[in-house]
């Protein structure tokens, strides 16, 4: 007989809806073929460095996180809203994913949501970060209607953490190393912690770089249970030349079904991402959705 994981999970348990998100594709299995999200291109500027990321990108055929093809002001994000809500009535979430990182503007992401829950307040207001900028925020987040937080931990050792991100910007000055990797950890923890206390569903994820974090990973999904984390979400690298990082392999399916299990020990496995861009609309499990 297994525990019970913080939050009343059962390990082993079928996962189903994280509480309080029927209809949201990426925390309810199965809204993914019914319910859609539209992430809106607010944020184009980031706050820390990772070693696999490139946002240069405008090509409207490459679908991963960090890229958009084009970026909207508050105003336009709405308008933009309201053409896709017109054009496909089954979206239910609007969330700002990028291209950079929402929390290193977050005046213009607090202003987009704010407008969402003033016209749209039937959409659900979700919102993907690195965390560094986000423990301030939470309150102001959730008074403009957001109501489901992601936010990416890679690494849970300062050590590891070392070896993905090369800079952390935090009030003009520039951190890396170990030092970088260990404030952006306390900065995760205290800002997923915060979400939970004002009552906000919290997604972990995770990017799993092989031969840097896959013998790492089942200890972030211990810490986000820990921290009240709702459930996790283990995505495979994509490796872009150019990038420090981008001559690794992406993880074999076989490795990330074997490491989601063992993570499952933890907190729930999403296991359908997308791995959508900051512009992406539609339903995830529709052809040419990102
Ligand atoms: S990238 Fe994954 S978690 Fe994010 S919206 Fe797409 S399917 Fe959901």
């Amino acid at each position: 007989m297994h525990a019970v994981a913080p939050g009343g999970f059962r390990p082993g348990a079928p996962s189903g809806p994280a509480k309080g998100s029927p209809g949201h594709p990426c925390f309810d299995d199965a809204a993914r073929s019914t319910s859609g999200r539209v992430h809106l291109p607010v944020a184009p500027a980031c706050n820390i460095a990772c070693g696999y990321c490139d946002r240069r990108s405008d090509c409207p055929n490459e679908c991963r996180p960090g890229v958009a093809s084009r970026l909207l002001s508050p105003r336009e994000a709405e308008a933009a809203l309201a053409d896709a809500l017109a054009r496909d009535p089954r979206i239910r979430v609007a969330g700002v994913a990028g291209p950079g990182d929402p929390m290193a503007m977050p005046e213009a992401v607090v202003e987009t949501f704010a407008r969402i829950k003033a016209r749209f307040p039937w959409l659900i207001g979700c919102l993907s970060t690195n965390g560094l900028g986000l423990p301030e925020h939470v309150d102001a987040l959730a008074r403009a209607g957001v109501s489901h937080v992601t936010v990416t931990v890679n690494a849970v050792r300062p050590e590891v953490g070392a070896r993905i991100y090369d800079a952390v910007r935090w009030q003009g000055r520039e951190l890396s190393g170990q030092e970088g990797a260990g404030f952006l950890l306390e900065r995760q923890r205290r800002g997923i912690a915060a979400c939970r206390a004002r009552g906000l569903t919290v997604k972990v994820n995770t990017v799993l770089a092989p031969g840097v974090n896959d013998a790492h990973v089942e200890d972030v999904a211990r810490e986000a249970a820990r921290l009240g984390a709702d459930r996790m979400n283990l995505i495979g690298l994509i490796p872009v030349p150019g990038t420090r990082l981008g001559d690794l392999p992406a993880p074999c399916p076989g490795v990330l079904a074997a490491l989601r299990g063992r993570c499952a020990r933890h907190l729930p496995q999403m296991r359908h991402c997308a791995r959508c861009r900051a512009d992406a609309a539609g339903l995830l499990d529709e052809a040419g959705c990102c």
